[in-house]
């Protein structure tokens, strides 16, 4: 465990999909995370980061940023419009586009901002009634929308049901990008990234395997 690790089990599961060496992003989900191992993974020399909230990610990051350049944020939690104005302030790329109205007023404020993060649109494929995303036939009308509005649409995220095997939702995520030609997929997380990148995913989102276990008290 740790980052080297997964690195190197990113590269591994890269060279056995015959994808090309690099071609997966692994977005260290710092979440709830003590700021000293966070601090370490960026002494290691990586800088790209997914948060689930914006508030906690507004609290910690500034300080790290004005200490170590480059760092890339990633919203990969729910966003509720009322904190879209500091998530476009603030992040590289949201990945939890799953509505309309955010959609609509995400398009207000990259006019108003002259800046956007790059968006996935997250898709519930386990169509839970718990979890957040479109379903996935909603999916083609929300692409189509966002497009409509110029929004920088570059993929698709999901978090698989915990009890099915994950494999068969990014198969199914990766089918509703290619017909929707977008090529980004964010999809795998520290108990299953391997397997995401056997089904094309451009993105890993890996928090315990890199920190440790997170402790919520
Ligand atoms: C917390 C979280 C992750 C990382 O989970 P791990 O199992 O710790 O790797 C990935 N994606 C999302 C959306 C998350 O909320």
């Amino acid at each position: 465990m740790g980052l080297n690790d997964i690195t190197a089990r990113i590269r591994q599961a890269e060279v056995a999909a015959g994808r090309a060496p690099g071609s997966v992003t692994l977005i260290a989900v710092s979440k709830v995370q003590p700021e000293a191992r966070v601090e370490a993974v960026l002494q290691q020399g990586h800088r790209v980061f997914g948060e689930n909230r914006v508030q906690e990610a507004a609290g910690r990051w500034p300080p790290f940023q004005a200490r170590f350049e480059g760092v890339s944020l990633h919203l990969i939690g729910p966003l509720q419009t009322n904190k879209a104005r500091q998530a476009v302030e603030m992040f590289d790329a949201i990945h939890s586009v799953d509505r309309p109205k955010l959609a609509q007023v995400l398009a207000r404020l990259a006019q108003e901002l002259g800046r956007c993060p790059e968006l996935f649109i997250q898709v519930n494929t386990g169509e839970e009634a718990q979890k957040a995303g479109v379903a996935p036939g909603e999916t083609d009308a929300l692409v189509a929308e966002c497009r409509a509005l110029d929004l920088p649409v570059v993929g698709l995220m999901c978090i698989p049901p915990v009890d099915e095997e994950p494999s068969l939702h990014f198969a199914l995520l990766a089918k509703l990008a290619a017909r929707n030609g977008l090529s980004g997929l964010s999809m795998g997380m520290s108990d299953d990234f391997e397997r995401a990148i056997a089904q094309g995913a451009t993105h890993v989102r890996v928090g315990s395997a890199i920190f440790g276990a997170r402790d919520y008290d």
